[in-house]
């Protein structure tokens, strides 16, 4: 290995986090070396001269174990996703959106930008449930939240709040431009014609706007938009 030693290399890896398998061969006598190169995350050690069928082996043992650990990383990756995921929707979840309102109300709070809430509600939902089903009103939840992503920012976060109630965080946005873009959203709802299988179906949605005040806390800021949401309701959706 001229200009740079194994071990070198090995710490060189280590420190850039690549989980490359590393096996060693050092001299018979290199017992401090290899002790290092374990220390240091080398997958295995083992003295020279080696057989190479035996080296091949070794090798084996490590591929298969990269094996298992991609298949770990996979099945973490989609577990983490799960967790995130509104099963129905396909949008973040309520637990996903607890923690993102968090965070922004925090970031919000420290670098002094506005930051708004929607809450959503389905305008009448039960009638469609009870007079097309359940599958019916399942797919017209599935497809508004397609349509709420398509009507808002990348930026924005669009969640299912529950039930038939959506929650979207606007980041960098004042009441007035909330409001703004809740008054579109509503529009577009409202104009719009659904197509559940043979079915064609209209409906309009209500929304509570709230932007965060000094020293709010997130789950005041959700208490501000469903006040609000309350007052669109009462004042006839
Ligand atoms: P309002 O205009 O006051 O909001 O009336 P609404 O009928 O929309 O509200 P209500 O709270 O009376 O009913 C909400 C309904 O949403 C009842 C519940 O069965 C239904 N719902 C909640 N989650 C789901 C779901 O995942 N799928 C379906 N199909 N229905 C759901
Ligand atoms: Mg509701
Ligand atoms: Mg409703």
């Amino acid at each position: 290995m001229p200009g740079m030693g194994g071990l070198e290399v090995l710490k060189r890896l280590r420190g850039r986090n690549s989980r490359v398998p590393v096996l060693i061969l050092t001299a018979m006598d290199g017992v401090q070396d290899r002790v290092r190169g374990l220390d240091l995350g080398a997958d295995d050690v083992a003295s020279r001269p080696m057989v190479a069928t035996e080296l091949q082996a070794r090798l084996r043992v490590q591929l298969r174990q990269r094996e298992r650990l991609v298949g770990l990383w996979t099945q973490q990756k989609s577990l983490e996703h799960l967790a995130i995921t509104d099963g129905l929707t396909g949008l973040y979840n309520h637990r996903h959106f607890q923690t993102r309102l968090k965070d922004e109300v925090r970031r919000s709070q420290r670098h002094g930008q506005p930051l708004a809430l929607l809450l959503l509600d389905l305008d009448h939902f039960k009638n469609i449930n009870d007079t097309h089903g359940h599958p019916v009103g399942d797919q017209v939840l599935k497809q508004l939240g397609h349509r709420l992503q398509q009507l808002l920012r990348e930026t924005d976060l669009v969640c299912r709040y529950g039930g038939e109630e959506f929650a979207i965080v606007l980041p960098h946005t004042p009441a007035q431009g909330a409001a703004g873009v809740a008054r579109r959203v509503c529009a577009e709802i409202e104009k719009q014609a659904w197509t559940v299988g043979e079915l064609q179906l209209k409906y309009t949605v209500s929304i509570g706007v709230a932007q965060l005040q000094a020293g709010m806390s997130p789950e005041a800021l959700v208490g501000a938009a469903d006040q609000a949401l309350y007052q669109a309701k009462q004042a006839g959706r």
